[in-house]
Parts: C-alpha cells; sequence; structure tokens
C-alpha cells in the first residue's frame, strides 16, 4: 500500500517501524505499518502495510538515509510555515505545503526503509499537528527528533568504529521508547518498534550483532559492506561466490596449463640431453659430433627459454611451441644421422 501525501486527514493509529532480525538466516525484516496492520502482518502475513521487506543483515545500517544538505528540515519548515497566521486561507496552506509533500513523496520511493517511514511519518504528523495549538512548535520537536539520527548517523562507519557516543547522548527520553513484540509466539522471533526516532532501533542493531559476535566485513570481490558470522566470511552473497568460483577454476586452468607447459619444456630438453649423453658415453662415443651438439644445444636451450617465456606472456600459442620443439628434435636428430659412425 502507497502512503497518500494528499491526504488531508489522518488514519487512526501510530505509524511504526518494525524490525526483526533473524541470526540464523542473517536477515532483517523491516515493516512499516500502522501499528495494528504491522501486529496483523507479523503475525498472520495480512495488514496493510507501507513496507515490507526482508534483507541481508546489516542492510538498515550499511544504508541509512543520511542528510548532509539539510534537506529534511529545510522541507520541514515549509511544513511548519503553513501553519502561520501569514497563509490565513486553508487552500492556501494546502498549496503551501504541496512541495514538501513532493518531497516527502520522492523520498518514500528511494527503496530505503529509513526515509520512506520519516517521509509516511513527517506527513502524519503534519496533518496530526495541523489544528493544534502551538501546532507549529509540536511539528518541529517531533521532526527534529525523527531527523536527528540522519545527522548523526550519515557519517558513521559500522565497520570502522564502535556507536559514538553522540548518538547515546542525543537520545532524549521521548525519543529512546521502543517495543517489543513476539508475534510469533516464539521467544527467539523478537520485533522491535519505535514510533519517535530510530535512534533507538540502529543502537538495538548494533547491540544484536555485538551480542552475537557478528563483525562487518569487506567483500573481497565487489567492496561492499555486509554482516558475517566472523571474521572467516570474505564474500557477500551468491553472486560474489559465484564470481569467485569461476575465478578460481580460471587460476586452476592456467596453472594446469603452466604445468603442461613445464613438463613439454622439460621433455624436449631430456630428448636433447639423451642424445648427447650417447655421443659423449658408451660405444658410440664421439667427441667431435659431440663438441657440435653442444653447440646446438646451447643454441637451442637460450631460444626454447625465450619462446616458452612468450608461450606464458600470451605472445606465442602453446601449439606453435610445440611445433617448434618437435621440429627441433627433427634437427637434433638429423644432425646425429648426417655424423652417424662410419661402417667400415
Ligand atoms: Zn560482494
Amino acid at each position: 500500500m502507497k502512503y497518500d501525501f494528499a491526504s488531508r486527514e489522518r488514519d487512526f493509529g501510530r505509524i511504526v517501524f518494525a524490525l526483526t532480525l533473524d541470526r540464523k538466516k542473517l536477515t532483517e525484516r523491516i515493516v512499516i505499518a500502522r501499528s495494528d496492520e504491522a501486529r496483523l502482518r507479523l503475525e498472520r502475513g495480512a495488514g496493510e502495510v507501507y513496507y515490507d521487506e526482508t534483507r541481508p543483515l546489516g542492510s538498515l545500517l550499511l544504508n541509512f538515509e543520511g542528510d548532509k544538505s539539510g534537506g529534511w528540515n529545510k522541507n520541514a519548515a515549509i511544513l511548519r510555515e503553513s501553519y502561520g497566521r501569514a497563509i490565513p486561507r486553508m487552500s492556501a496552506r494546502w498549496k503551501h505545503a504541496a512541495p514538501a509533500a513532493g518531497y516527502l513523496r520522492e523520498k518514500s520511493g528511494s527503496g530505503e526503509p529509513s526515509a520512506l517511514f520519516a517521509a509516511v511519518r513527517t506527513w502524519d504528523e503534519y496533518l496530526n499537528c495541523f489544528n493544534l495549538n502551538h501546532g507549529a512548535d509540536l511539528l518541529t520537536e517531533r521532526l527534529s527528533a525523527l531527523y536527528r539520527p540522519f545527522v548523526l548517523y550519515a557519517d558513521y562507519k559500522p565497520w570502522e568504529e564502535p556507536a559514538p557516543s553522540a548518538m547515546s547522548a542525543a537520545l532524549r527520553d521521548s525519543d529512546s521508547e521502543v517495543s517489543l513484540w513476539y508475534p510469533a509466539k516464539k521467544r527467539t522471533f523478537e520485533v522491535v518498534a519505535a514510533v519517535a526516532s530510530l535512534l533507538p532501533v540502529i543502537q538495538y542493531y548494533l547491540h544484536k550483532l555485538n551480542e552475537w559476535g557478528y563483525v562487518f566485513q569487506q567483500c573481497k570481490i565487489c567492496g561492499r559492506h555486509f554482516v558475517a558470522r566472523s571474521r572467516h566470511y570474505e564474500l557477500c552473497g551468491d553472486d560474489c561466490r559465484r564470481v569467485q568460483a569461476a575465478l578460481n577454476k580460471q587460476e586452476f586452468d592456467e596453472r594446469a596449463k603452466g604445468d603442461k607447459l613445464e613438463q613439454l619444456h622439460e621433455n624436449a630438453y631430456n630428448y636433447w640431453y639423451n642424445r648427447l649423453r650417447k655421443l659423449k658415453k658408451g660405444t658410440a662415443a664421439d667427441p667431435e659430433k659431440a663438441a657440435a651438439v653442444v653447440a646446438a644445444f646451447k643454441e637451442y636451450r637460450r631460444e626454447a627459454v625465450k619462446r616458452k617465456t612468450a608461450v606464458k606472456n600470451g605472445g606465442l600459442s602453446f601449439t606453435d611451441y610445440a611445433a617448434w620443439l618437435a621440429e627441433q628434435q627433427n634437427a637434433v636428430d638429423a644432425l646425429m644421422g648426417a655424423m652417424a659412425p662410419k661402417i667400415d
């Protein structure tokens, strides 16, 4: 269900941000809805909700909305102004607030649940305070509590440092309230639900990860950060695991190819060496011919190493190298034959 940012009347019930973490599956589930609807969704899969997604564990912390440019607060100022006495006519008030509604609509469509929650809560609060005495003050107070984590958390990198003390210091009594639900009647399935501020949700989250001994890791394939059971895990998900497997195979194939090359090179060397040995020792020994083959062998070795390196660097194909070696073997055979001992 999409939230209606053109709505001029507030629905009943508070909008909650409900988070549940699955330690075994390494996932987080976030439901954003009016309180009753959120409970219905978590208990029975029913209920009208604005958001219900299950993502990899840590996603909320790693993608949390940031607001360095102060866009959220500038937007809040527009909403506050629309309450003012300077705009007595109702229709003019709504017209003044329209660009702010546009900003919120855009934020709610960004896919980031922390932004969606803030957007929906902002308009709900705007409608809530519309006809109240001191409505502008109340709105300012509530929205600044809502947006505070966007400033505090924007520069915070959960994989680098422990939660900044500024974050706990920023918590006021009114912001720190969360409720814990156990909708599945299983104690392990715990939902933390917040209304006024997401700061206690962040703290709850970090605390749970710490309690479980889970860590933030950087994927060695894609470079993204993710939450893992221990430092042992280096890949963020199935996609990167597939890439790694392909790389491993490629490396294996290259090594196997390298081994084959060395083997071929060595066999060819032995071929030459054995022929030379025949000329040096035994009944067929012939020092004069041996000297000629030694010279050819030396030349051959220099050239063979050069060509082997070329194969490794991709300058020469394996097949061409093998063909050249065979050619050289024919050459040394010819040399031996030409110099074969004369038959008296
Ligand atoms: Zn990855």
